[in-house]
């Protein structure tokens, strides 16, 4: 089965064929990328373009890159400047876009579900780049590359997801992807950011690390997410470092093959230790982001070919 879908919304709609196919594709950009050298502009004639109604510098910096490497035009769009801050709605925006016929939208919003709403209102293919605490499609993706290259299989690990799940559109997305390869997924955290209901998502939830990484193959820190707390979360960045912040006294509980992750940007001292953020023995964190632009060439792809075996007329 290929990836029959128009957009890239988020990971709960995708069959686990469609993941393995994103994956197979993003697998060989990767070797690409590394080789250097050209290569084929499958996106040329295309134009892209980046909204980020949020601030990012990796995720953006990533698909621009994954988009110029494929030969698409290119535009970044400053929505934090724009004319948001001038009263326009999303849809009016994303109406007006939408008369200049992009073919690619890649798209961050602060607010959860934004993304899947304007993606009813264009007729180009929608990316979801992160929308609030719901879904950040790509960020699995390249995490679940990631942990296949490093264990040779994506089935059957024992992953735990440490922090603020609360807050953590990439913890959701992890959790379904990882589930639906059928991988048994631990998340650990305080009570304070562990969703109410998330005992009923197929995973077990631990509020202490010791207890939570035993024998783990996969540690995924995640940063605290100030920006979307409105109240105090945690008594102080220091207690929370000392229980749940990942150093190598903690990392001891999982198995000595255990790889570490994290996201980005990441907060040295308060969810990690630094030195084990370097370490390059235990540490995935830079092939994560070398992952991102693979499995972005790939989307943008397999996206840009359902289109083009799509009459227009269809998509509106
Ligand atoms: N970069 C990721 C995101 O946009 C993780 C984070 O911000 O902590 O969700």
């Amino acid at each position: 089965m290929a990836f029959r879908h128009q957009h890239l919304l988020g990971i709960s709609t995708l069959h686990p064929e469609e993941i393995r196919a994103i994956l197979d594709l993003a697998d060989s950009y990767a070797d690409q990328n590394r080789a250097g050298g050209p290569r084929e502009k499958v996106l040329a004639g295309l134009t892209q373009v980046n909204m980020f109604f949020e601030n990012s510098t990796r995720t953006q910096a990533s698909f621009e890159l994954a988009g110029k490497r494929l030969g698409a035009n290119v535009m970044n769009m400053a929505m934090q400047a724009s004319s948001i801050k001038k009263g326009e709605t999303l849809i009016d925006t994303a109406l007006t876009l939408n008369a200049m016929h992009p073919d690619l939208l890649v798209v961050r919003h602060p607010h959860s579900g934004a993304v899947n709403l304007l993606a009813e209102k264009v007729n180009c293919a929608v990316l979801n780049a992160g929308d609030g605490r719901h879904e950040h499609p790509t960020q699995a993706l390249l995490d679940a590359l990631t942990i296949r290259r490093e264990k040779g299989r994506l089935h059957r690990l024992s992953v735990a997801i440490c922090g603020d799940i609360a807050h953590s559109r990439v913890a959701r997305s992890n959790i379904f992807l990882l589930g639906k390869m059928e991988n048994r997924v631990r998340l650990i955290g305080p009570p304070t950011l562990i969703p109410a209901g998330a005992a009923d998502w197929g995973v077990e939830v631990f509020d202490d690390m010791a207890e939570g990484l035993r024998d783990v193959d996969v540690v995924m820190m995640l940063r605290l997410q100030k920006e979307r707390m409105d109240g105090a979360f945690i008594p102080s960045t220091r207690e929370y470092y000392h229980r749940f912040g990942l150093d190598a006294e903690k990392l001891a509980h999982a198995r000595p093959d255990a790889i570490v992750m994290h996201p980005g940007p990441m907060n040295r001292g308060v969810e990690i230790d630094g030195t084990l953020a370097d370490d390059i023995n235990r540490s995935v964190i830079q092939e994560q982001v070398e992952m991102g632009v693979a499995v972005r060439m790939a989307a943008m792809e397999l996206l840009a070919r359902n289109r083009a075996d799509c009459p227009r007329e269809v998509w509106a």
